[in-house]
Parts: structure tokens; C-alpha cells; sequence
């Protein structure tokens, strides 16, 4: 009997033991599946990440070497999630990332490899593209314009509509002695190529892509040792009203140890895109106000206001306007001396922060320019919501404007406009008395600019050339 007892009581020890056994197994089993979903996926839209996709493009590579089949990446990259984000918060732009994240992931097929590698930069992995590059680049531009689809409707975050749309780098392969770094960085590389050429599009990676990448990090160095070696000056040149010069527009040039000077058409795009301006931008205005404080102490030339280019990523810099005032506060330059030469563009980047930036400046006594006016989208009316000073009528309608009626017509209608809301006119690249006649017989007051009157001049020239037209 006691051993019966004894049996049965082994019986549901072990029982017990085996119980907690499996229960602690399953346990493991699922902290274990835990760490490992989140070793591969991401946690905000539970895609993969960057470290899954990896491993799953190496494994690629090899299948498409061996079946001698194409395969591709995609870099989505969301063109103004930033503004979105900025405007309503990070709650809502997760919120609005999960959304597009599951929207990419209905728009792929099954096996197609999606991965979030951060921020608003989407990943995707496709195999078995066929044997026929043609064919293949047939299928991706298709794949791409159905995920532009996608992500383009109206995405409802907070009963608020938002549109957003995206730019696509694509990389082909179909070789596994191609690096993985590569493949990723020319994806990249054509995503990066299809913003610089409008956003909301789809491009292929190709040499040419990798050419330009590479100037422009050539570019970067170079620029970055010009600052350095103080290899960037300003010439100046004059702005001419009623026969006398008013002041000076201040364009900068680069002279470059190894190819002498530089024009600015040829860096400041890759200064740009590299962010580069905005240090050159900053020893400019510095310039510019030690030539204001020059002129102050020349009777000749202390009337004489100062204009200087400014881009559009040095003017959405955040404290921007903060900058500047210290600046110019550092100098002590007083109200209406210094204006910022600005392009449309800029406007139409429909930044909320734009208009309280420009507002403050021409509060602290900064005047602004619209540079290049007629050559960009934005229309008169729309003008009105800035605090523009200054409209610069764009050279291309002033080149023909002796003899093209409707280029006169056109800056009639400037002047008027300009004139109703309280904006001063300046007509550039003005080079023949003929074209400085017709433009006289349109408007009285405006401001003339060009060869005419002078090509722009470093400093001492410019000035010995003001004081000589006196
Ligand atoms: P922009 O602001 O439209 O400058 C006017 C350009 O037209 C200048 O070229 C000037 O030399 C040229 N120009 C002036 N008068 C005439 C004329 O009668 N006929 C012709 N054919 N051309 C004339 P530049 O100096 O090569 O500057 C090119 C552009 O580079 C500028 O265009 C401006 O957008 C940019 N830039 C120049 N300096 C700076 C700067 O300091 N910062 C920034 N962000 N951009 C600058
Ligand atoms: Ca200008
Ligand atoms: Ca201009």
C-alpha cells in the first residue's frame, strides 16, 4: 500500500515537474520568438528593418547569380513627410507612416521584401525579374508608379487630409560580385537624383548618376577648403535709377587654387545639395556688411544700398532670421541698407515657418527680393501674402523687350502690379541703350541692372567706378 502511495506521489511530482518543464519551454519559446521578431522587424510599422533586408539581399544575390535572373532595390524616400511632421506633431506623423507602410505592403506582391530602414525611408527587395534588362525595368516602372499610386491618396491623420508623394531610387543586379554597399548606395544615389529633379518620380540608376555623385563630393571637399583658405570674394555690381547708382547687387566668385576663378552657376547647385551654402551664404553676409560699414565712411558712397543672394536652404535653416539680426546687429547696419535676393522657389515651398521668418526680418529693417521674378510659377496675387519690397523682372524679358511686343506687354503688367502693392521694380541683364529706352517708355521709377551700366567689380574697382560716374 505505502508503496502504491509512494508510486502514485512520484507519479505527480513528475507530472508537476514535466508541467512546469513545458510551460517553462514555451515560455523561452516565446521571448525567444519575441527577440527575435524584433531583431528583424521594425517597431513603429512592424516591417522589416535594415538588418533583415540585408541578409535577405545577400541570399538574392547569389539566387540571381546563379539563375542568371534580375533582382532590384527600391529606395522610397516620402518628399514632405519632414513639413507634415513638423506641422503636426510625431504622434501624428507615425500615425501617418504606419498608414503608408501598410499601403506599400498591399501594393507588393507576397515575396517582395519590404523594410522601413528609418525616418521615412522605405526599402523594398524584388526577385525574379527575368533574364531581359528591358523587361525588368518594364516591370520595376510599373511596380514604382503603382507605389507612387499608393502612397498618394489622401492620407486622413487627425480628420486632417494629407497628401504626400515620394521619390524612387531603383538599383538593378543580377551578378553576386556586386557589393551589397553598392547596390544600397546606388539606389540611394537615384532616389536622391529623382528629388533633385522634382520629387514624385522614379529613377534608374545610372553611371552618369555616380559621375555627378561623385563631383559633387569632390565639389564638397573643394568648397569646404575654399572656405578655409578664404578663396571666395565678392564683386559688385551696380543698380542704376534715374542716371545715378543706388546701390549694388554683390555676386560671388570663387578663386579656386587649381582652376582659378569660378562662376557661381558652376557651384553653388552642389553647394546646395550639400548644405555647403549656408557657411558660404554666412561669409557673405558677413562681406557684405563690412562693405555697408566701408561705405558708411565715404561720403561718395554712403547712400548706397547693398543687395545679396540668399537660398532657399539657407533662408529655411531654422534661425535663420535670429542669425541675421545678430549679424547685422554685430555691425550695427542700420533699416534699409541690406536686402536678401530670393527666388520664387522658395515661396512656393509653402514652408509654415516662411512667412514669420520674412516678416521679422523686414521688421528688423532687411529688405527682400524677388529674384528672377516671371521665370517661376508663383503669380501676382499670390505676392501679396509676403513682405516683398523688391520685384527683379527676370533678364529673359528683358532681352528681346526692344522689339517683342509681348515681353512688353508682360512688363507693363509687372510694373502696374508691382506698383499697387508698393513693390519697387528692377529690370536685370539690361545691355543695350535700346532695350534701356523701351524700358523707360513702360515705367519712370525703376531700377536698371546690367552690362550698360557695369559688370560687376571687386570692391576697390567698383567703387572707383562709382565715384568716376559722379
Ligand atoms: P542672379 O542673382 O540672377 O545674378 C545675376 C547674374 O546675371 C549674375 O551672374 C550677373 O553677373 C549676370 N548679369 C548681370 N548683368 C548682366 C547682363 O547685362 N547680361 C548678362 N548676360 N548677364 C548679366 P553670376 O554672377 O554668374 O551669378 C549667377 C547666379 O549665381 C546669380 O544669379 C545667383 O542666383 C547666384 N549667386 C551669385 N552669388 C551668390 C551668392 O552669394 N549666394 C547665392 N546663394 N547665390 C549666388
Ligand atoms: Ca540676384
Ligand atoms: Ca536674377
Amino acid at each position: 500500500m505505502r508503496e502504491k502511495i509512494k508510486k502514485q506521489l512520484l507519479h505527480n511530482l513528475l507530472l508537476e515537474v514535466s508541467k512546469r518543464y513545458e510551460y517553462i519551454m514555451a515560455q523561452n519559446a516565446r521571448i525567444f520568438e519575441e527577440t527575435n521578431y524584433k531583431a528583424i522587424h521594425d517597431e513603429l510599422t512592424g516591417l522589416y528593418n535594415r538588418f533583415y533586408f540585408i541578409e535577405q539581399l545577400k541570399k538574392s544575390l547569389l539566387s540571381a547569380e546563379r539563375h542568371k535572373k534580375y533582382g532590384a532595390v527600391l529606395f522610397i524616400d516620402l518628399d514632405n513627410f519632414k513639413v507634415i511632421n513638423d506641422a503636426t506633431g510625431h504622434k501624428a506623423g507615425d500615425l501617418l507612416l504606419k498608414m503608408i507602410a501598410k499601403k506599400l505592403k498591399s501594393a507588393l506582391r507576397e515575396e517582395d521584401v519590404l523594410a522601413r530602414f528609418g525616418g521615412d525611408e522605405f526599402v523594398v527587395l524584388v526577385e525574379n525579374l527575368g533574364r531581359d534588362e528591358n523587361r525588368a525595368v518594364e516591370i520595376l516602372r510599373g511596380l514604382a508608379d503603382k507605389l507612387l499610386a499608393s502612397i498618394g491618396y489622401g492620407h486622413i491623420v487627425d480628420q486632417k487630409v494629407y497628401q504626400v508623394t515620394a521619390s524612387i531610387g531603383i538599383a538593378l543586379f543580377n551578378d553576386a560580385t556586386q557589393d551589397i554597399d553598392d547596390i544600397l548606395r546606388y539606389a540611394d544615389s537615384a532616389m536622391y537624383e529623382a528629388k533633385r529633379k522634382g520629387k514624385s518620380q522614379t529613377i534608374f540608376f545610372n553611371p552618369l548618376i555616380e559621375e555627378r555623385l561623385q563631383r559633387r563630393f569632390v565639389m564638397e571637399t573643394s568648397i569646404r577648403q575654399g572656405i578655409d583658405e578664404e578663396e571666395f570674394f565678392l564683386v559688385y555690381q551696380p543698380q542704376v535709377e534715374d542716371g545715378r547708382v543706388v546701390g549694388a547687387e554683390a555676386l560671388i566668385r570663387w578663386n579656386n587654387a587649381e582652376k582659378g576663378i569660378i562662376p557661381p552657376g558652376e557651384f553653388i547647385e552642389f553647394a546646395e545639395e550639400t548644405r555647403m551654402i549656408i557657411p558660404i551664404g554666412e561669409w557673405a553676409l558677413h562681406e557684405a556688411c563690412k562693405t555697408l560699414k566701408r561705405w558708411e565712411k565715404d561720403p561718395a558712397l554712403k547712400g548706397l544700398k547693398l543687395s545679396i543672394n540668399c537660398s532657399a536652404i539657407e533662408f529655411m535653416e531654422p534661425g535663420f532670421d535670429q542669425k541675421v539680426m545678430r549679424i547685422l546687429t554685430h555691425y550695427g547696419i542700420g533699416t534699409g541698407r541690406l536686402c536678401f535676393e530670393i527666388t520664387e522657389s522658395l515661396l512656393m515651398t509653402h514652408h509654415a515657418s516662411l512667412t514669420s521668418v520674412m516678416r521679422r526680418l523686414s521688421d528688423f529693417g532687411v529688405k527682400i527680393a524677388l529674384d528672377d521674378f516671371g521665370t517661376g510659377y508663383s503669380s501676382l496675387a499670390y505676392l501679396k501674402n509676403f513682405p516683398i519690397d523688391i520685384l527683379k523682372i527676370d533678364r529673359s524679358f528683358i532681352e528681346d523687350i526692344f522689339f517683342d511686343r509681348s515681353d512688353q506687354t508682360l512688363v507693363r503688367a509687372i510694373v502696374s502690379v508691382a506698383e499697387d502693392f508698393g513693390m519697387q521694380v528692377v529690370a536685370e541683364g539690361v545691355e543695350s541703350p535700346e532695350q534701356e529706352m523701351t524700358i523707360h517708355t513702360i515705367a519712370d521709377h525703376i531700377i536698371v541692372q546690367g552690362y550698360l551700366y557695369g559688370k560687376p567689380l571687386p570692391l576697390e574697382a567698383f567703387e572707383a567706378a562709382v565715384k568716376e560716374s559722379v
